[in-house]
């Protein structure tokens, strides 16, 4: 069947409506956020950023020392790791002098690039920067694409960039659509698609496999 990822946007964006992501009050927090996501809920995340939330501007992460960062990111956890995380990225992040309009200038396969080699910044996360702070359109792959794509019947490559190559071939390259479209998968998975998926009035069900193997 022919672009089966843009019936699963449109279903699901008719289903679910715009979700207007990411959930941050400023660009630098949704920088911040995309770090203390890794492994580990959102509601962590949101207990950390609260605790750390009067130093969420470069300059007072940056003159904020590294024991006390981890300590204020403690929910989060990896607390250690993750603050390490922050300062690495902070550090290339000065290179542009804080200003996120410099890094948009640069093309997304390059800024790409810069971003994998930050130290502890993996594909998802950069994907996730390119795309809410940057807004290069790209296609995110997470643990809830995988299941949902998986489940509707789709083969999908295992490598992460082949997944993601795969997605955006067929679609559009509209950032608007890549930033529902996560958000998207995100939201289903948690209200239809969850571990024990709920069928029943999910808006994909009259084409899903529901292969649950
Ligand atoms: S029908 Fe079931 S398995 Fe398929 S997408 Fe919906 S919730 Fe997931």
């Amino acid at each position: 069947m022919k672009n089966e990822y843009q019936f699963i946007y449109n279903r699901l964006f008719e289903h679910y409506g715009p979700q207007g992501w990411w959930p941050a009050e400023t660009r630098f927090e949704m920088m911040i956020g995309s770090i203390l996501v890794q492994n580990t809920s959102w509601r962590n995340v949101e207990k950390a950023l609260l605790k750390v939330k009067t130093y969420l501007e470069p300059e007072a992460i940056e003159n904020l020392p590294l024991d006390e960062l981890a300590q204020l990111i403690r929910s989060s956890g990896f607390f250690n790791i993750k603050a390490k995380r922050i300062k690495a990225y902070l550090e290339w992040f000065k290179i542009y002098d804080y200003d996120v309009d410099k890094i948009k200038k640069l093309e997304r396969g390059s800024l790409r690039k810069e971003l994998l080699a930050i130290s502890g910044i993996g594909r998802e996360t950069a994907d996730v920067m390119l795309l809410y702070a940057f807004e290069k359109p790209i296609f995110v792959v997470d643990a809830y694409a995988r299941r949902i794509f998986y489940r509707f019947g789709l083969d999908m490559p295992k490598s992460y960039d082949a997944f993601r190559q795969q997605v955006e071939a067929e679609l559009p390259k509209e950032l608007r659509l890549f930033d529902e479209f996560h958000a998207l998968l995100v939201e289903h998975a948690k209200e239809h698609c969850r571990s024990t998926p709920m069928c029943n009035q999910c808006p994909l069900v009259d084409r899903c496999a529901k292969r649950l193997d």
